[in-house]
């Protein structure tokens, strides 16, 4: 049995409840609550010495003994979520604001207590409705907030989203203050599918209000210029994405190509790679790796690219220097090697988020795992091979 949850329910339903109750009491001059029963303490023994089922057992006895326990009914209700019994958890929750003689400040626990469970169960209409009240003010005003944020991002409700990151800006408690751009992006993406240019770029607009310079609606100014028939305007976005954020090489290279292909540009594309990578190694290798990783060698200065980063690449220039002490010789074996080096991503995890460690397929702005957004990061071959950055070679 895993200790994380015991501990959880221990500390979250019932030490903290029992203390917070019995202090509240005291100095409210109300008469003090009668200690615990014997068959609450019990059951706390028993979550100490991870046994949860003898602990439940201990429980439902301290309650049926002494109903008015509060602080032994939010334990339960705790370890009962905790366990995934989660209609147990909600009948418990739910009795506990059916008391008319609770005090305010429990019933506004038991609420809170009772949207979590509903959010664990999946039932999000019924969360948000309590949420939504809880949020208009109060000790869970600002984790309301917060869980109701979290409900929009699931659902896709991008509107909503904006209105409670307003909120929750207001109050200075933001935990992700680039997601209201996202939101912005996200129905500017959505727009641009369904045609609706005038849409889009009214939110692309708002994403870089919020935003200064916001990399993911520079990318989408881009396409919303493509659509437009303005592929010299798409590449100068474009061009300034990579200086900014090399590590969304990958989401720039194929639109960059498909923009200087638009405007009969295919040309200029050499120039375009050398004047980017001429800002920094970081640059050409993340240009370098996302050709790679695409397949997308044709083109010289591509090629040229890649050369040099299967030179510098540590875990990869280790390998071509021990099989080619000369360096990679012609073009023949360059193209070898980096389709191996593309099979090879391709049986891996391409993407990891740098908080959670979640790793992923394909990109995502917001990571599936934790749900921040902007931490999911390419993978190179360094960091597959569990090297550190800049390791010697
Ligand atoms: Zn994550």
């Amino acid at each position: 049995m895993h200790a994380s949850w015991v501990e959880a329910a221990l500390i979250g339903g019932g030490a903290i409840v029992g203390w917070y109750a019995t202090h509240r009491w005291r100095v409210s001059g109300a008469p003090a609550p009668r200690g615990p029963s014997s068959d609450y303490l019990e059951g706390l023994n028993y979550l100490v010495n991870e046994q949860p089922d003898r602990a439940v057992e201990a429980f439902l006895r301290a309650v049926a003994v002494d109903r008015d326990t509060v602080e032994t009914q939010f334990a339960l209700g705790a370890l009962f979520r905790r366990r995934g019994e989660v209609d147990r958890a909600i009948r418990v929750h739910q009795n506990l604001i059916a008391r008319e003689t609770l005090e305010p400040a429990f019933r506004e626990q038991a609420s809170y207590a009772l949207a979590q469970d509903y959010l664990r169960a999946g039932l999000y209409d019924r969360a948000e409705k309590l949420l939504l009240e809880l949020a208009e003010g109060g000790t869970y005003r600002i984790a309301a907030l917060k869980d109701l944020s979290s409900i929009y991002e699931l659902e896709r409700d991008w509107d909503k989203a904006i209105a409670i990151h307003h909120k929750l800006a207001r109050i200075g408690r933001t935990d992700h203050p680039t997601a209201i751009a996202h939101y912005h992006c996200e129905i500017a993406e959505a727009a641009l599918a369904a045609g609706e240019l005038d849409r889009a770029e009214q939110h692309l607009d708002m994403a870089r209000a919020e935003q200064k310079r916001f990399p993911r609606a520079m990318l989408l100014a881009a396409d919303l210029a493509i659509v437009r028939k303005d592929p010299a305007d798409a590449v100068r976005l474009l061009r300034s994405v990579p200086l900014q954020s090399p590590q969304l090489a990958g989401e720039v290279l194929p639109r960059l190509v498909r923009a200087l292909t638009a405007a009969g540009r295919e040309a200029d594309l050499a120039a375009l790679l050398g004047d980017l990578a001429g800002d920094g190694k970081d640059v050409a290798d993340a240009i370098a790796h996302a050709a790679i990783l695409a397949g997308a060698l044709s083109a010289p200065a591509l090629l040229a690219l890649a050369r040099d980063y299967v030179g510098r690449e540590p875990a990869v220039a280790e390998t071509v220097a021990a099989l080619l002490p000369e360096g990679v010789p012609d073009e023949a074996t360059l193209r070898r090697l980096c389709a191996a080096l593309r099979r090879q991503a391709l049986r891996a995890p391409r993407f990891r988020c740098g908080n959670c460690g979640f790793s992923a397929a394909s990109f995502f702005w917001q990571c599936p795992g934790c749900k921040s957004w902007d931490t999911l990061k390419p993978l190179t071959p360094s960091d597959l091979a569990g090297r550190p950055p800049g390791a010697a070679r």
